[in-house]
C-alpha cells in the first residue's frame, strides 16, 4: 500500500495491544484504505485489529434518514468484517472522547482513522488525541490522490487542480491488495453491535423516510455502480436534462463512504469504456469531487461567506441593497412555498426522493440568493436544506457546491447584474431552453393548476 496515503498525527513508540480502525467517514469494509492499513500494521506487528465506530447524538443537520441509511448499510458491513475476524465496535457518544476511552482501555498500539476536513471530524480527532496518548495515523481513503499530496494550497479552480491529479493518478490508482481472514483473534469478549437499539436511539429530526430508488450498504452500492456503468452511462451527455435518468445516482454511496470512487474509476478501467461519456463522468467523480475535499481542507470556513474569493465577496457586498423580486424565509422556502414552480418542483424532488438533480441543485441555490436578504442568509438556508433532506448532505460536496453557486468559488466573474453583482446568474427561460420544464414539474407536483 502507497504509503503516502497514510498521515501520522501522531507518532510514538507503539503499545501493547491491539490496533483499532475508527470508521467515521468510509463506512465499508471493501476498498478500504484506512481499513487495509490498520490491517497490515496489525499483520506486522502480530496483534488483534478491530474496527470501531461511535453514534453520535447528532451529526450537522442529519434526520433520522440518514441515520438509517448509515446502520442499514453498516450492519452488512459488520458481518463482512466478521467473516474476516474483525469484530466490529459500536459505541455511543462523542465520538472522539469515547473511541479516546476505548483505545485507551484496550492500550491500543495504533489508532488508524479516516481523513476528513469537515470542521467537525477536526473537533472530533483533537477529542480523540486529548482522550488517548497512542500513535495515530489518518488515511486518505476518500479521494483517489490523497487531498494531502495532490495539492497544499487552496485551488483556484478545477482547470488548476486537474494537471495535479493527473500527473498522480498513475502513482494512486492501484488495486486494493485481498488480505485474509486476520489471524490474531481478538483477546476479550466480542459483543456484537444492536443495530436495532442503536437505531433506536438516534435522536435526530424525524422526516419521512425519502422514497429513495437507492438501498443502502456497500453490495447495493457496487451493484448500482456496475448497472450505471453498462448502461446508464451511454446517456451521461444528457446529464443536464433532470427529466432523465442518465446520472449515477451513487452520491449517498460515496457520501457514506459505502462504495469506494477508487473502485468505481477500476471497474470503469476494467470495462475498457471510453469515449466523451466516461470522460465526463471521472470529471465529475475525481476532479470535481477532489477539488470539494481540496476547497474544505484548505478553508476552515467553507461555509460561510468569508469563505468566498475577494472578488465575489467585493461584488456581492457592492449589491447588498438591491432589492429583490421577493424575499422567503428559511421555513417557506423548505415549505416550497415559492412564487416559482419550478423552484418548488426541485425542493420537492429533494424533499421526497433525498436528492435533488445535480443540474436543478445549482438553479435551487441561486434562487435561493436572489430571494434572501443577504448572502450570508442564502448559505445558511440552502445548507440547511440541503444537509436536512439530502441523502448525500452533509458532505464537502455540498458546502462546495453551494459555495460556487451562491459565492463563486471556483468559478470566475460574469457580466455584472442587480443582486448577484458578478455571480453567475441562472433564470427561468435558461432552464425552459435547456429541457422540458413543465414536465419535471408535473412529475414533482401533484398538482395539475399549478401556474406555469
Ligand atoms: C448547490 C449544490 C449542492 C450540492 N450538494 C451536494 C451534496 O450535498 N453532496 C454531494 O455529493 N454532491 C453535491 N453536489 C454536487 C452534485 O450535484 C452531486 O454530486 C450530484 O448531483 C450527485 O448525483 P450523482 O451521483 O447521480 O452524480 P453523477 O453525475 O453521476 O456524478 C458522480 C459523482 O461525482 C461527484 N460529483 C458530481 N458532480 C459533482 C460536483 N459538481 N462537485 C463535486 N462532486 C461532484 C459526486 O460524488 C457524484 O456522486 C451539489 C452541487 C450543487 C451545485
Amino acid at each position: 500500500m502507497n504509503q503516502l496515503r497514510v498521515h501520522a498525527l501522531r507518532s510514538i513508540p507503539l503499545g501493547p495491544g491491539p490496533v483499532i480502525y475508527w470508521m467515521h467517514r468510509d463506512f465499508r469494509a471493501a476498498d478500504n484504505w484506512g481499513l487495509t492499513h490498520a490491517r497490515l500494521q496489525a499483520l506486522h506487528l502480530g496483534r488483534p485489529v478491530a474496527v470501531v465506530f461511535c453514534l453520535a447524538p447528532s451529526f450537522l443537520d442529519s434526520a433520522q434518514p440518514h441515520f438509517e441509511f448509515l446502520l442499514r448499510g453498516l450492519e452488512e458491513t459488520e458481518g463482512v468484517l466478521r467473516a474476516a475476524g474483525i469484530p466490529l465496535f459500536a459505541l455511543h457518544g462523542e465520538p472522539g472522547t469515547e473511541v479516546g476511552r476505548f483505545a485507551h482501555e484496550h492500550e491500543a498500539a495504533l489508532v488508524v482513522t479516516d481523513f476528513d476536513p469537515l470542521r467537525i471530524k477536526r473537533r472530533w480527532v483533537e477529542d480523540l488525541q486529548n482522550a488517548c496518548a497512542a500513535a495515530l495515523h489518518e488515511v486518505d481513503s476518500r479521494n483517489i490522490v490523497p487531498a494531502r499530496v495532490a495539492s497544499d494550497r487552496r485551488e483556484f479552480m478545477a482547470r488548476t487542480i486537474r494537471p495535479k491529479i493527473r500527473r498522480l493518478l498513475p502513482e494512486f490508482l492501484d488495486e486494493f491488495p485481498i488480505l485474509p481472514p486476520h489471524p490474531h483473534p481478538w483477546p476479550g469478549e466480542i459483543r456484537p453491535p444492536d443495530f436495532s437499539a442503536l437505531k433506536r436511539s438516534v435522536r435526530a429530526r424525524t422526516i419521512p423516510f425519502p422514497h429513495t430508488p437507492v438501498r443502502p450498504g456497500e453490495a447495493a452500492g457496487l451493484a448500482l455502480a456496475g448497472e450505471f456503468l453498462d448502461t446508464r452511462l451511454q446517456g451521461y451527455d444528457q446529464r443536464n436534462d433532470p427529466n432523465r435518468d442518465v446520472c449515477s445516482n451513487l452520491s449517498a454511496h460515496l457520501h457514506f463512504g459505502m462504495v469506494s470512487a477508487q473502485r468505481v474509476v477500476l471497474l470503469a478501467r476494467d470495462r475498457n469504456l471510453r469515449g466523451d461519456n466516461v470522460d465526463s463522468f471521472l470529471e465529475e467523480l475525481v476532479i470535481r469531487r477532489e477539488l470539494s475535499d481540496n476547497f474544505c481542507l484548505h478553508t476552515p470556513d467553507y461555509d460561510a461567506e468569508s469563505g468566498f474569493p475577494a472578488w465575489a465577496r467585493e461584488s456581492l457586498h457592492k449589491h447588498r441593497k438591491d432589492p429583490r423580486p421577493a424575499i422567503y424565509a428559511p421555513g417557506e422556502f423548505e415549505a416550497a412555498r415559492t412564487h416559482d414552480p419550478l423552484w418548488n418542483a426541485a425542493q420537492t424532488q429533494m424533499v421526497r426522493s433525498g436528492k435533488m438533480h445535480g443540474y436543478l441543485r445549482m438553479y435551487w441555490a441561486k434562487k435561493i440568493l436572489e430571494w434572501s436578504p443577504s448572502a450570508a442568509d442564502a448559505m445558511r438556508t440552502a445548507i440547511l436544506l440541503n444537509d436536512r433532506y439530502s441523502l448525500d448532505g452533509r458532505d464537502t460536496n455540498g458546502y462546495t457546491g453551494i459555495a460556487w453557486s451562491i459565492g463563486g468559488v471556483h468559478d470566475r466573474g460574469w457580466t455584472e447584474r442587480p443582486i448577484f453583482g458578478k455571480i453567475r446568474y441562472m433564470n427561468y427561460a435558461g432552464a425552459r431552453r435547456k429541457f422540458d420544464v413543465d414536465r419535471f414539474i408535473r412529475s414533482w407536483t401533484n398538482d395539475p393548476n399549478i401556474p406555469l
